[in-house]
């Protein structure tokens, strides 16, 4: 039985904080983040089986992954979304360039849709949410294609960004960096065959790491990406309270260098950590400590152990402890939860 949250063919409420698209955009956005890395990833497999990649490609494609993931969950999600932290100046540009790498839109677009998304997950208004179609396997798989992909292309408004983000407009950087984004986005390919072209010294290095440290890295750094929202609020462990159904994916947090543990991200969206129990590998918060060690990055917001123990869910029953935010643990008791203090 369907027991959606969102009733099939409701249009989303045209209000302040969200205006019509024009289907120029979403033809532009349907283009750029649908079709065009499928179609990458469609000339890459066979390319791979065939021929394999280089080593210098493969290094240079990794190096851009790395950068392209690192700038979108440091820069784009934790510090300009969620403001998990403060940076000094260039700190601040130099993640927001890096994030540009990804080829996911300028920050003050990405800010506001995901703001949205955290104002109302799993309801209606959100976005991209995976049970927008109700929770019967068709409306779950459609509800997939649309929090992965889909939404680009279908919706038909999109979060006003002096609505969801004027703390970025108001960044003179941001609102330059904004304007300058197409010079950006090519740079993300520029980036690449430059760096293939100088190390081999030769025009074939130029196009194949064009391809894969350029159109392969970035249509892999998309889905990958988009899995937080597909899977990492489908499937996976809950083991916090939250009103959403976002959850702890480990494969999608081994890709997306943190973001897949979901959970207790959408517990306390502006915590730096995002996987805060035991066995939990979150690559992106250790960038952060180190950030903060060398006096790079300042005013961190790490987790609070009570509040992370009164959210976890008991096992077994479903409900949130009883226990108040700063209550320490009795001996014996959440052992799962991570014990070291992630400033030392
Ligand atoms: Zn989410
Ligand atoms: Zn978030």
């Amino acid at each position: 039985m369907t027991t959606s949250a969102f009733p099939p063919g409701q249009p989303e409420p045209g209000t302040a904080e969200t205006a019509a698209v024009t289907t120029g955009r979403r033809t532009a956005y349907l283009v750029a983040l649908v079709i065009l890395p499928v179609l990458t990833l469609a000339v890459a497999v066979p390319a791979l089986w065939g021929w394999g990649i280089g080593p210098h490609d493969a290094v240079i494609a990794v190096v851009m992954y790395l950068v392209s993931v690192f700038g979108i969950a440091v820069g784009y999600h934790r510090h300009f979304t969620h403001r998990a932290f403060k940076c000094r100046r260039p700190l601040r540009i130099a993640l927001m360039l890096a994030g540009g790498m990804a080829l996911e839109g300028p920050v003050t677009l990405w800010a506001a849709e995901h703001r949205r998304h955290h104002k109302y997950a799993d309801r209606a208004g959100d976005p991209h949410s995976p049970w927008r179609y109700g929770d019967s396997g068709p409306a779950l798989l459609r509800g997939m294609a649309h929090a992965h992909v889909g939404w680009f292309y279908t919706a038909r408004h999109r979060s006003v960004r002096q609505h969801w983000v004027p703390d970025l407009l108001a960044d003179p950087d941001v609102r330059r960096f904004d304007s300058a984004y197409p010079a950006v986005a090519a740079l993300s390919f520029l980036l690449p065959a430059a760096a293939g072209g100088l190390w081999t010294m030769s025009w074939t290095g130029v196009w194949t790491a064009l391809f894969w440290g350029g159109l392969v890295r970035y249509a892999v750094v998309h889905h990958v990406t988009w899995s937080v929202n597909s899977v990492a609020h489908t499937f996976g462990e809950r083991p916090f309270t939250t009103r959403d159904r976002s959850s702890n994916v480990r494969w999608v947090a081994f890709l997306t260098l943190g973001e897949g543990w979901h959970n207790w991200h959408h517990v306390e969206p502006t915590c730096a950590r995002h996987g805060v129990l035991k066995g939990q590998m979150d690559p992106s918060a250790r960038l952060i400590r180190w950030l903060e060690r060398a006096g790079w990055a300042y005013g961190v917001r790490w987790p609070d152990p009570g509040h992370l123990a009164a959210r976890r869910v008991e096992a077994g029953r479903g409900a949130p402890t009883a226990r108040p935010p700063g209550q320490r643990a009795r001996n014996g008791e959440r052992d799962d939860v991570r014990r070291d203090d992630p400033r030392t």
